[in-house]
């Protein structure tokens, strides 16, 4: 597979769009309460070009060194979003590239990423990654955990607890992603009504390019598409 031209990439954002929109009005939601996470990991910084040319303005990565071999050059009005877990040695440059990381599931890790960000001076936006299809090689904090999880997270000056992420089931039945991302939804509604450090608690970080569609009608809040927007990716051979 080679990359989409931009004008191949055009096509597939209406496309995209189109989906997006069908999906909005099924709920009755405005178009504007879903951001459109433009997953360009594996794709070169071309594809990326071509994605800010159609007015893309929010980017997610899963590694953080391609996160950076993109995004650390800072671009007005674009975002990095991290959407892969990071391993503790990396989180200095994960906090540092990111406006927001979608995959934080231990509270290690709160502490170190509010640590550094008080060191580079920025308040960092976090969510919590939920493993709502319990399959064994996702990551993220359990559904039996979680609730327990969220409330033991200390209050961090530096970090934005925003809201929570989660990924799928992977079956290929858009239908089979639906009880998990309910849960999130009513896990996120538990706790953005206890206020506190959970006040800006509004984000429901779920669907891909094959279950936006059920993400949006149980209320995501943020998609993250790859593949319906760059095409296939091409993963480097394992060596
Ligand atoms: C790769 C990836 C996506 C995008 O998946 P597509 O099926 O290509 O849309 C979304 N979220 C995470 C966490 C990913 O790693």
């Amino acid at each position: 597979m080679s990359e989409r031209t931009l004008e191949e990439m055009r096509v597939a954002y209406e496309a995209l769009e189109a989906r997006i929109a069908d999906a909005c009005k099924q709920s009755n939601r405005p178009r504007e309460s879903v951001l459109l996470v433009w997953v360009s990991k594996f794709h070169p910084l071309e594809a990326v070009e071509n994605a800010l040319q159609l007015g893309a303005t929010d980017f997610g990565e899963n590694r953080v060194q391609e996160a950076v071999e993109k995004f650390s050059v800072k671009r007005p009005g674009v975002r990095c979003h991290v959407i892969g877990p990071v391993q503790s040695n990396k989180l200095r440059h994960a906090a540092t590239v990111a406006d927001c990381i979608h995959s934080v599931a231990d509270v290690k890790s709160v502490l170190k990423l509010e640590r550094i960000c008080g060191e580079l001076d920025k308040t960092l936006d976090i969510l919590f990654q939920v493993n709502t299809s319990e399959e064994d090689t996702k990551s993220g904090v359990s559904m039996a955990e979680a609730e327990q999880f969220l409330l033991s997270l200390p209050e961090a000056p530096h970090l934005r607890y925003r809201g929570l992420m989660t990924i799928g089931k992977n079956t290929g039945v858009a239908e089979d992603s639906r009880e998990g991302f309910a849960f999130l939804r009513h896990l996120r509604d538990k706790m953005l009504a206890r206020g506190g450090v959970f006040q800006d608690f509004t984000e429901l970080s779920m669907g891909m390019t094959g279950d936006l569609e059920v993400a949006i009608e149980e209320g995501a809040t943020m998609i993250r598409v790859g593949t319906a927007l760059f095409g296939e990716r091409v993963y480097p051979p394992k060596i």
